[in-house]
């Protein structure tokens, strides 16, 4: 998947990630693009759901942890694991 914008600065990024997403059978289907700017509250994502395959783009302010997404196609809960620098 690619990033919905051309990354020219990453420093302009408080958070960066893209990560493959196992769908109930354990199989990588699924793709997730996520990133917040510097100032920013909102975490966008692109999210190409592990269940249905359905591809969509959203934003989301987390509250707490584990992150999570809702697939706005089938319903289903994702769970961003790990969702922090490495
Ligand atoms: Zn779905």
């Amino acid at each position: 998947m690619k990033p919905p914008f051309e990354i020219k600065g990453i420093k302009d990024f408080a958070y960066i990630t893209s990560r493959k997403l196992p769908n109930e059978q354990g199989e990588k289907s699924g793709e997730v693009f996520m990133w917040r700017r510097k100032g920013e509250e909102e975490f966008n994502y692109k999210l190409k759901c592990p269940y249905c395959g359905d591809e969509q783009e959203s934003s989301v302010v987390f509250k707490r942890r584990p992150y999570r997404v809702r697939c706005s196609n089938c319903g289903k809960s994702i769970l961003i694991e790990k969702l922090s620098k490495k």
